[in-house]
């Protein structure tokens, strides 16, 4: 079985209809890029810029970071590659920043953290687009965007550090920009964040937390903690149509798209790319060939009918045993 996934790496993820499913990586150190293309990952859809900051015993300096993203950039061009400005705070603290906090969820996460912090925010982002000079396959991805305000402060800073780095006469290069869509206000305010961005990408780990208030963490709740609830797919729906109302893709980079019964789901809700750990690429590709959009669609609507997310379940992984 392994070896028959292996065979699929250089094959299309295409529909038996004819839909192309583009199917990106989810990785979060440089190293990890080419082993995730040679798996066959057509870019990276998330990279969690976090990890070489939580690694660290001090603030990584600008030049670190710019060869690092330098190198992710590098080994994928010219496919795209999304790197996620800084996702601290939750249950991701830098040792050497400590934040106390009675909700840390709730408090000074992803983009709230960068905020409140613009010079951590400006190293990062500078090192960014001198990362894509010459290159030009970056993709900035902000986190838990929650208002067009924090968005609206977050693109500032960005013009900002393009600013300074023309001025010190630095090579850079302007980059796509997307939003996650993981705060339930965020999936209202497509249609208004929509024409201040590139792209959309949905990070079911936590807009699955936030809309069933359930800790994606705490095992006790881990079977209220379900994104095949009809409420997280019904929010999908909702980011997927709001977005292409203005002609946006939308990619999925939470569990839910390495998962097949998910992925068969996206797939019919009409999302346009998705983003998974390397290991899961072959699997899902695999699930994306042997069916039809069609009959994905047909699948997703039934299933947003009903009740709860283990009739869903149930109903998804019948059709997944008919096609495999
Ligand atoms: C998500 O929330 O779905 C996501 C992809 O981001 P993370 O898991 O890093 O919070
Ligand atoms: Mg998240």
């Amino acid at each position: 079985r392994s070896r028959q996934l292996l065979s699929l790496c250089d094959l299309p993820a295409e529909t038996l209809d004819r839909v192309r499913m583009p199917l990106l990586a989810n990785i979060g150190f440089a190293a990890d890029g080419p082993g995730a293309r040679a798996m066959g990952a057509e870019g990276v859809g998330l990279y969690r810029t976090e990890y070489s900051f939580l690694l660290g015993e001090t603030l990584p300096v600008e030049e670190a970071l710019l060869q690092e993203y330098r190198e992710v950039l590098t080994s994928f061009a010219p496919l795209p590659v999304t790197l996620r400005t800084l996702d601290v705070g939750g249950d991701k603290v830098l040792p050497y920043l400590p934040l106390r906090e009675d909700n840390p969820f709730l408090g000074c996460r992803g983009i709230r953290f960068s905020l409140d912090q613009p010079e951590i925010f400006l190293i990062q982002l500078r090192a960014m687009l001198q990362a894509n000079a010459g290159l030009g396959n970056l993709r900035i991805l902000v986190p838990m965007i929650a208002t067009v305000g924090e968005l609206d402060e977050a693109l500032g800073l960005l013009a900002r550090a393009e600013r300074e780095l023309v001025a010190e006469g630095l090579a850079a290069q302007r980059p796509q920009v997307a939003v996650m869509v993981e705060v339930p206000a965020a999936v209202f305010l497509v249609g208004a964040m929509a024409d201040r961005v590139d792209a959309f990408s949905i990070g079911t780990n936590d807009l699955t937390q936030y809309i069933l208030a359930v800790d994606r963490n705490n095992i006790q709740v881990s079977t209220p903690y379900d994104s095949l609830h009809p409420a997280v797919l019904d929010a999908v729906r909702n980011v997927v149509s709001a977005a292409h109302r203005h002609a946006k893709p939308v990619n999925v980079c939470g569990e839910l798209a390495g998962d097949p019964a998910g992925a068969l789901l996206l797939l019919g809700l009409g999302v346009d790319s998705l983003s998974m750990s390397p290991a899961l690429l072959g699997e899902v590709k695999r699930v994306i060939r042997c069916c039809k959009q069609a009959d994905a669609r047909r699948l997703a609507e039934a299933g947003l009918a009903m009740a709860d997310g283990f009739a869903i379940s149930r109903h998804v992984h019948a059709e997944l045993d008919r096609i495999k």
